[in-house]
């Protein structure tokens, strides 16, 4: 047993022995544990070097040794802070965000009092470096000169990792208190900048897990709850997001202050330091395929370079390592990646993970917690020493690939994304202000334009197509080029080789390869119209600024209005229902357009009456304007609820009273963790209204709740004592919006609960379902007979089915079995699907076709009778030709006079198009063909009812990453209008 370790197991327990001291005459001291070899692991890390005094140790500070376990957030802060009080000449602290959980977020900027006195000026001849328009080549060259170069370290972005920050703390105290003339060098030649933690909640929440697990012996066993925690672990935030997945969609205080950091200082080396599996060892980059295709050609070269010298570092300790592998990078969003695409060389380290103590490893060896923290200390020295070395080469690369970008024969030369006006402003403002965090330069067209071409989101080329003015312009051909075509590109394509190789393993081993989803594109996520122009910007395109909307709150001509409406189109008018409800504001939704005044109001729009509230406590509009005011949208105020021609009246059906909303999120025992997090952060951050997290280990009373959410299952099935009291509660009027895995389960046959099946279970049946689809196509698309038919006198033979349309029948279920399993193994790996809705349904309200939507490995939900499918998956075009799939004769063939018929059209998968359709599936990422067989034409969406309440179904989670905007949508419209529009509720005495 070494003393370190008996050391601070006392510190750690003094507390308890405190106690007991105090209540009883004896006190027991713990039984001293077991020497174990292993643990003794007590080397230097930086044996030999001599340290100014002036600076205090780890050792005083936390009253443990660096690294001797993992620092919580609390003690990382008051070790830079007191560090860099001491040693002023070398640091500068800044605190860049605070966590949702008010945690602060830190980097130390360590270098030598040369470098400290022209911070500014290394920021701004950076960023005029990164400009290459703006400077000549001998501009660039001059700057590059006198330029010191800045890395940028960054550690535990998942909380439970908490190697890294340790690390950190060691190679700050390193850099900051070493009396060395090699780090006083290397401080001279560069700007080192740490961030020691960059996710304090998750950090502190796993350690408090860690401390409630410890017993009085050391523990190396990393199956125990002390090395593993329990969920919700410590990984993701406090709303349990992957920060390492945030940086395209920049949703999180953590990652929005990383990235304007980042944006600022233009670092030429960004590390971001991980933990893996405890019996692993350590990884760096470079990784193997699939590469993002715009993540510049010279990290490659680069990233070899600082791995050979990573790896002859650790040869020199006799440790082992690797790259590749399972590490890929085409997705753009990892805190590593998403440098690259600015011109920094952008790192991965994982390291071996122990959460404290030490791990016992097959050949008997322990790895220690705090040898294990070495290895992030030599990998982050390692690279620190490649960036002194190749200063200037490495400045060049950031401006070469800043110049490469703005080329006017680059490959961004001629490629401009188009975003399309929208009525949503919301969702449009969102995605704008995206774009201001990534820095991109956004435009915007003055005047209508002509594009002699152009790629729409599904991939069809329009010809000679007239462009809006107002149309977002966003050029790739900027300084960040790669970014922009990173996130915007509509279909980037993994390589043949990566693809291969992909299949090969499907096959094999029945998985992907690949890491994260496929498909990310920010339009399509945000679902937002929009297209690729294959040219530069058009001259009439201006700067474009975001600014406050000009109107806000109650709009009034009117002096006594019948009533307020906010237009449905915009996702906050959603928002606006659900606060004036919490409100008590008596609230509607129309279910159709309208036009009161003639303002014209799309369908969702939202309607408060003076008459509904005549009850109401105070000044109704006052409430109105205050709820519309902070929302930044406006309530126009409306003198005559007749509606023009043929459009709704106040007073009639079409404007439903709402039910406020009161709204359970089961949680925990088996919830997917990620999906409860996303839901959880929309109630909190899109609507702002109070709802419960209940818990699925307790037995809530659930008649407190109109609407339950039912997330993803990740443990397990529901316990069936939930899933009947749930049926009794939607029977008795509740509105259950369940997700994913957990939606297929209320389908289960044996549960007798929602009709909606998953596929597998009905390939006995498929009959119905196709004719569920040629049912809902008709109903919207269908053409009338022809007026003599409808009107003969005479009853007439002949009469032709829909099915009929389909040549042969399903084949037998044993057959469909097998290809069902078959068609399984290719499930996508989180691919972007359109869809086609049902535009009179309110669950799409501010929805518009073809909704993109993401698909994972996730059940195949079947609906037909007695179940609403408000969005399928599959958009439905009229075919170009009259038939929709069959290939036409080569010209060279002689005319056929003997098949005079017409050819049928052909399934897909389950089920045939309808008549004189084509289907578009695939928007961006990959889908192979065998999926697409599998999911076409399934429901994304269900609603059915159950007794006087509702079941609403969602294929996949609506919520993903908070980025996926349209499906959020429909979950919002689920959540805030399902009680008024899809339950029966009691009027209450
Ligand atoms: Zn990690």
């Amino acid at each position: 047993m070494s003393l370190l370790v008996q050391t601070a197991r006392c510190i750690a327990l003094a507390f308890t022995l405190c106690v007991v001291a105090a209540t009883a005459q004896e006190r027991p001291t713990p039984l001293p544990p077991t020497d174990l070899a292993g643990l003794r692991w007590t080397n230097a890390y930086f044996p030999g070097t001599t340290y100014r005094v002036a600076v205090p140790t780890g050792d005083s500070l936390l009253g443990f040794p660096i690294g001797h376990r993992a620092a919580n957030s609390v003690e990382i802060e008051k070790c830079i802070k007191a560090w860099v009080a001491a040693a002023p000449d070398r640091t500068r602290l800044v605190e860049y965000a605070r966590t949702h959980e008010n945690r602060p977020l830190h980097y130390v900027v360590v270098t030598a009092p040369r470098n400290l006195a022209r911070l500014d000026d290394i920021q701004n001849s950076t960023a005029r470096l990164g400009d290459p328009r703006t400077i000549s080549d001998e501009e660039a060259k001059r700057i590059i000169d006198t330029l010191t170069p800045v890395a940028w370290l960054g550690y535990t972005i998942h909380g439970d990792e908490t190697e890294g920050s340790d690390a950190a703390l060691a190679v700050l105290y390193h850099l900051i208190a070493a009396d060395d003339p090699g780090v006083s060098k290397l401080l001279e030649e560069v700007v080192v900048i740490i961030d020691p933690l960059q996710n304090p909640d998750g950090r502190d929440r796993f350690l408090k897990m860690i401390a409630e697990s410890r017993g009085t012996t050391p523990n190396v066993d990393d199956q125990s709850l002390q090395h593993t925690g329990y969920a919700p672990w410590g990984r993701g935030n406090h709303y349990f997001f992957d920060l390492n997945r945030d940086s395209l969609f920049g949703v999180h205080p953590e990652t929005r202050g990383r990235m304007k950091e980042v944006s600022r200082w233009n670092p030429v080396l960004v590390v971001d330091a991980h933990g893996m599996g405890g019996q692993d060892t350590h990884l760096f980059s470079p990784p193997r395929e699939p590469i993002n295709v715009h993540v510049p050609p010279s990290r490659e070269r680069w990233s070899k370079l600082f791995a050979r010298e990573q790896a002859a570092a650790f040869d020199r300790y006799g440790l082992v390592y690797y790259h590749g592998e399972w590490n890929e990078d085409w997705y753009p969003g990892y805190t590593d990646n998403w440098p690259a695409f600015r011109g920094s060389v952008g790192i991965l380290y994982e390291q071996a993970r122990i959460a404290e103590d030490g791990v016992r490893r097959p050949e008997g060896r322990i790895l220690s917690y705090r040898e294990s923290v070495f290895h992030h200390v030599v990998s982050s020295i390692a690279n620190l020493a490649t960036v002194q070395a190749n200063g200037k080469p490495l400045l060049e690369n950031f401006y070469s690939i800043r110049k490469g970008a703005c080329a006017a024969d680059g490959p961004y030369a001629r490629r401009t994304f188009a975003v399309l006006p929208t009525a949503n402003r919301a969702r449009l403002e969102k995605f704008l202000k995206l774009t201001q965090l990534h820095g991109f330069e956004v435009f915007q067209s003055g005047n209508e334009f002509t594009a002699t071409s152009a790629t729409d989101q599904l991939g069809r080329e329009l010809k000679d197509q007239k462009h809006p003015a107002g149309t977002i312009l966003i050029p790739a051909r900027q300084p960040l080029g790669h970014l922009v075509a990173a996130t915007l590109d509509f279909d980037p394509r993994i390589s043949p080789r990566a693809l291969e190789e992909e299949r090969q393993e499907i096959l094999r081993n029945g998985q992907s390869r690949i890491y994260d989803t496929t498909a990310w594109n920010l339009t399509m996520m945000f679902g937002l119209p929009a297209l690729s122009l294959p040219i530069g910007l058009p001259d009439s395109a201006k700067p474009y600024a975001l600014t406050e909307r000009a109107e806000r709150g109650v709009i009034s001509p009117v002096g006594s209005p019948v009533g307020y409406a906010i237009d449905g189109a915009d996702d906050l008018s959603v928002t606006a229902a659900a606060r004036l409800m919490e409100r008590r504001v008596q609230v509607r939704a129309a279910e159709k357009a309208f036009e009161f005044d003639g303002q014209k109001f799309a369908r969702g729009s939202v309607v408060i009456t003076r008459l509904d509230n005549r009850g109401f406590a105070s000044d109704l509009r006052q409430a109105i304007d205050a709820v519309t005011r902070e929302l930044g949208v406006r309530a126009i105020a409306i003198r005559s609820g007749l509606g023009e021609g043929d459009l709704p009246d106040l007073g009639g059906e079409h404007f439903k009273r709402l039910e406020p909303p009161r709204i359970a999120l089961l949680s925990r025992s088996g919830s997917n963790i990620y999906d409860v997090g996303e839901i959880w952060f929309f109630l909190d951050h899109d609507l702002g209204i109070r709802h419960a997290r209940v818990s699925v280990e307790s037995e809530a009373d659930l008649s407190r709740y109109n609407v339950v959410i039912l997330p993803e299952r990740s443990g397990g099935p529901l316990p069936g004592s939930w899933t009947n009291r749930l049926k009794d509660w939607v029977k008795a009027g509740g509105t259950l919006i369940a997700m994913g895995n957990a939606a297929t389960q209320l389908g289960d046959q044996k549960a007798e609960f929602s009709k909606v099946r998953a596929l597998p279970d009905v390939l006995n049946k498929l009959g119905d379902y196709e004719l569920a689809v040629f049912r809902e196509w008709l109903a919207r698309e269908g053409e009338l007979p022809a007026a003599d038919a409808v009107w003969a006198h005479k009853a007439a033979p002949g009469l032709k089915y829909p099915w009929q349309s389909v040549e042969g029948t399903h084949a037998e279920e044993k057959e469909l079995k097998k290809r069902d399993a078959w068609l399984k193994l290719f499930m996508p790996q989180g691919s972007l699907l359109a869809t086609r809705m049902d535009a009179k349904h309110w669950l799409t309200f501010g929805c518009e076709e073809p909704l993109p939507v993401l698909a994972f490995r996730d059940p195949v939900l079947m609906a037909a009778e007695g179940v609403e499918v408000p969005v399928r998956l599959g958009y439905l075009t009229k075919a170009a030709s009259p038939l929709a799939a069959p290939a036409k004769p080569e010209k060279s063939d002689p005319p056929d006079t003997a098949k005079k018929e017409k050819p049928e059209p052909p399934r897909v998968g389950w089920s045939a198009l309808p008549a004189g359709t084509e289907m578009h599936l695939r928007m961006s990422g990959l889908l192979w063909p065998e999926a697409t067989h599998r999911l076409a034409n399934s429901a994304y969406v269900t609603r059915e009812s159950l007794g006087r309440g509702q079941i609403i179904l969602f294929a996949t989670g609506p919520a993903f990453r908070a980025a996926t905007l349209g499906p959020a949508r429909l979950m919002l419209n689920a959540m805030i209008y399902g009680p008024g529009f899809g339950a029966a509720q009691p009027i209450r005495p």
